[in-house]
C-alpha cells in the first residue's frame, strides 16, 4: 500500500480513481486518501503536467491598463491608509465621501500596512496586483513560472517569470490563491517562503479542503479535486503537519467557499464536464439548475462557511522569528 507523502502514514489508506472532467477527457488518475492527515494526493505526477494545462485553463491575457488621475490615486492610498488604522485626515475624510474600499476579509487579518512589500506566487500576469495597487498599496511582486516574460507595469507592478525557489528577496506578506494545491513539492515550496517572509509576519494559503461537506458528499465527482491538475489537497491537520515542517504557525483558517461546491460536482455527478455547453460557468440559462436550486447552494454555501466545512479556505501561516 501507498504511504502519504505528506505524514507518511501508510495503514489504511484508500485509493480512489478520479476522472478530468474540466475539459473532458475522462482520462482516469488515482488519487490516495490519506487515513491519518487527510490529505488527498495524486499517487503519481504526470510527467508531462503541462499538456493538462491547455489554453483556457489559465488566464494570460495581459490586463489593459487605465492611467489614474493622479488626485484619485492620492485621495484612494490615504483611503487604504485610513481603513488599515495608519493615521490619514484625507484617508478619512474621502472615507466618508466615498464609501469603505471593497476588501477581502484577510486584508484586515493579516494586519497589512500600506508600505508593505507584498508576494503573490502563482500570480499569472498579476490581476490580482493591478487591482491591489488600484486601491493604494504599492510594492507588488507576482510570481508565475508559466508566464511568457518578466513584465513591468507603468504603475510599479513588477511580475517575474519564475518558479518559487527562483526568487529571492523579503517580503512582509505572502499570498498563494489558489496556487499551492498545483506544486508538486509542497514542503521545499513552503520552507523557501519561509525564508522569503520576514519574522512575525503572515503567509495567506488559498486551498481546496478536504474536511469538507463536498468531499464527503461528492467523493471523486468533488469539483475541486480537478484531477490532475490538483495534485495535493489539504485538511487542517495535513496543512499544519507541512506548515509546522516549514517554521512556520498554522494559526487560523476560514472557509470562504463558493456555491460552486454545489453547481460544479453535480455536473461531475451527471457527466457533464466544466467547459461543456450546458455548464452553468458558461451559461447559466442553458444548465440543469433552477434559480431556486442556485439560492439553495447558496444558502447551503453559507452554512458551511460558518461551520468551516466549506469545500476551501484560507489557511494564516505565521512566520514566529528569525532561524538561529
Ligand atoms: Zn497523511
Amino acid at each position: 500500500m501507498h504511504a502519504c507523502r505528506i505524514c507518511s502514514n501508510a495503514e489504511g489508506n484508500r485509493t480512489h480513481g478520479v476522472r478530468e472532467m474540466y475539459f473532458g477527457t475522462r482520462e482516469e488518475f488515482k488519487y490516495l486518501e490519506c487515513a491519518d492527515c487527510g490529505c488527498l494526493q495524486i499517487e503519481s505526477v504526470p510527467e508531462n503536467l503541462s499538456q493538462y494545462y491547455p489554453e483556457g485553463y489559465y488566464s494570460l491575457a495581459k490586463p489593459e491598463q487605465k492611467k489614474q488621475p493622479r488626485l484619485l490615486s492620492f485621495l484612494r492610498r490615504q483611503r487604504l491608509r485610513h481603513y488599515l488604522g495608519e493615521k490619514s485626515r484625507a484617508g478619512r475624510l474621502f472615507t466618508k465621501i466615498a464609501g469603505e474600499p471593497h476588501f477581502r476579509p484577510w486584508v484586515k487579518k493579516t494586519q497589512l500596512r500600506s508600505d508593505d512589500a507584498i508576494l503573490d506566487v502563482g500570480s499569472g500576469v498579476g490581476t490580482r496586483l493591478l487591482y491591489l495597487e488600484k486601491k493604494g498599496f504599492r510594492d507588488l511582486t507576482g510570481i508565475d513560472p508559466f508566464i511568457e516574460e518578466d513584465i513591468r507595469y507603468d504603475n510599479g507592478v513588477r511580475v517575474f517569470r519564475r518558479h518559487v525557489r527562483e526568487m529571492e528577496g523579503r517580503f512582509d506578506f505572502i499570498m498563494l490563491h489558489h496556487t499551492f494545491e498545483h506544486m508538486p513539492d509542497p514542503l521545499p515550496t513552503l520552507r523557501h517562503l519561509h525564508r522569503l517572509l520576514k519574522p512575525e509576519r503572515c503567509l495567506l494559503l488559498r486551498s481546496p479542503l478536504t474536511s469538507s461537506y463536498a468531499w464527503e458528499h461528492y467523493r471523486t465527482n468533488w469539483v475541486q479535486l480537478d484531477a490532475p491538475r490538483h495534485l495535493f489537497l489539504h485538511s487542517p491537520k495535513s496543512l499544519g503537519l507541512l506548515a509546522d515542517q516549514a517554521g512556520f504557525q498554522l494559526k487560523e483558517m476560514a472557509c470562504d467557499a463558493t456555491i460552486f461546491q454545489f453547481w460544479g460536482s453535480e455536473q461531475y455527478a451527471l457527466d457533464i464536464p466544466l467547459m461543456d455547453e450546458r455548464s452553468y460557468g458558461r451559461d447559466p440559462g442553458r444548465s440543469i439548475f433552477s434559480e431556486a436550486d442556485i439560492r439553495e447552494f447558496e444558502r447551503k454555501t453559507a452554512a458551511l462557511n460558518d461551520e468551516n466545512r466549506g469545500d476551501q479556505a484560507c489557511f494564516y501561516l505565521y512566520k514566529a522569528c528569525e532561524e538561529t
